[in-house]
């Protein structure tokens, strides 16, 4: 009960650290000084990602997916890209992240790790697990310049070197390194820097993990775009949507920047990734996984998520997923309710979905109990307000609806006319906006319909 009381604490703490000021503000490309904009840069859209991603998506192979192998050993996850180990300068300090602190969200002092650094022959030992109970020893995790042992958990902290130095804020990356091998999980929240509900997924199954426990390592970076997060904004500070330049580039714009010193020094350590985010402009979405389907390393990915839907996207250039797919590691997105919100039943969601992906990539063993132990497949489109005015849902997210069903109404206010949304489809509700104004074209209602599984593919 104490840590349930503790989360409320704490998420009253972030939320008091959020300027509300920013909330409305609309990117607006058109102010932009000329020599930011990489010419080669890929066009942001003002427009919403989330729904072009799904439209300009490629289809789903249907029948012709290959076969997925199971999900066997954790180190079959391979990313073979994984960068050279170079020499760390420090040992990071062993925290016990299980035992909370008002501190929860900011980063170690580097002072503290340098302490250890000066005697090295002393380095703290990891705590070894019964040579009976698992013969293989993991191994030290070198990140950030920095060594985490096996069996230690700590708090590290990525800059990406684009602020006036002085003034440089740390971004937080959370590390537990388990006491025997298994695959590298990284875990990104705010890449959006308004989209909340990612940073509690992540602070609550991070934070809840024991290294003596733990078969491989799990990387969390709760908030990705700090400088979004302090402004509740989505965007970086020059109005870039930093999810649309992984990987990166060292001499690009500052999006580039951003996006090149995250890929290179945290996400190419990752075998295994997830993303997450929630609905954007005001749209809410039921929780589910973004996932290219026609890949079969992603596929077979999907099904460690415990009650998830799961619609197949292959999702646009730049895109963080995409760049870590590239790369050899296997991404996905993980969608969660709706900006600038905290929302239990979602972050419970994601986080039991995540433990049931630990559990069945052989990371953790907690006896989870499933619910419907596979996720759910769909395939998607979205329907569109064809009028300007109020919109008025009469269906709620999750529901089942049939083709020709009225999903809601647009209210002209000064006409008084009231113009239908009808489904094109029968499906579920897996995404929606939720009551407001729109324009003629707004994507109003996202409908799944049932697809067939990866086995079944
Ligand atoms: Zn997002």
């Amino acid at each position: 009960m104490s840590i349930i009381h503790y989360s409320h604490r704490v998420l009253f703490v972030v939320i008091a650290g959020l300027s509300l000021s920013t909330a409305l503000t609309t990117p607006v490309r058109a102010d932009l000084p000329e020599e930011t904009v990489s010419p080669d840069a890929p066009v942001d859209t003002d427009e919403d990602e989330e729904v072009a991603d799904i439209e300009n998506s490629v289809p789903r192979t249907n029948g012709t997916v290959p076969p997925v192998a199971p999900i066997t050993q954790p180190t079959a996850a391979g990313n073979t890209d994984r960068p050279p180990a170079e020499p760390a300068k420090r040992i990071a300090p062993n925290i016990d992240l299980k035992e909370v602190t008002p501190e929860a969200l900011t980063a170690e002092p580097l002072e503290a790790a340098a302490e250890t650094d000066a005697e090295p022959d002393d380095a703290p030992v990891a705590p070894s697990p019964a040579a009976s109970e698992s013969p293989p020893q993991a191994a030290t995790l070198t990140l950030l310049d920095t060594d985490v042992l096996p069996g230690t958990s700590t708090r590290l902290a990525w800059t990406p070197n684009i602020q006036i130095a002085g003034l440089a804020q740390p971004t937080p990356v959370l590390v537990v390194n388990g006491t025997r091998p298994g695959p590298n999980l990284c875990l990104t929240a705010a890449i959006h820097g308004d989209e909340l509900n990612g940073i509690e997924i992540v602070r609550r199954t991070v934070y809840d993990l024991n290294p003596a426990k733990l078969s491989g390592r799990v990387i969390g970076v709760p908030i990705v775009n700090l400088q979004g997060f302090q402004q509740a904004s989505r965007y970086l500070p020059d109005r870039r949507d930093l999810n649309r330049h992984f990987p990166g580039k060292p001499d690009g714009s500052l999006a580039d920047r951003i996006a090149h010193s995250l890929f290179q020094r945290v996400i190419r350590h990752c075998d295994l990734l997830v993303d997450i985010h929630t609905g954007s402009l005001r749209r809410t979405n039921l929780p589910q996984l973004r996932a290219d389907m026609n890949n079969p390393a992603v596929a077979s990915f999907t099904k460690g998520f415990d009650r998830m839907a799961v619609v197949h996207s292959s999702g646009s250039r730049g895109m963080l997923r995409n760049a870590a797919v590239d790369a050899g590691i296997t991404a996905v997105t993980m969608e969660a309710g709706e900006s600038l919100r905290i929302q239990e039943h979602q972050i419970n969601a994601g986080v039991n979905s995540l433990n049931s992906l630990m559990e069945k990539q052989g990371m953790i063993s907690r006896m989870f109990v499933w619910g419907n132990p596979e996720p759910v497949y769909y395939d998607s489109h979205w329907v569109r307000a064809q009028h300007g005015g109020i919109l008025f849902s009469e269906v709620k997210l999750g529901d089942t609806v049939s083709d020709g069903q009225i999903l809601g109404y647009v209210a002209d206010p000064i006409t008084n006319a009231q113009h239908p949304i009808k489904a094109t489809s029968k499906g579920r509700i897996i995404g929606m906006a939720v009551d407001q104004v729109v324009m003629a074209g707004f994507a109003a209602y996202h409908i799944g319909s049932k697809a067939t599984s990866p086995e079944e593919g």
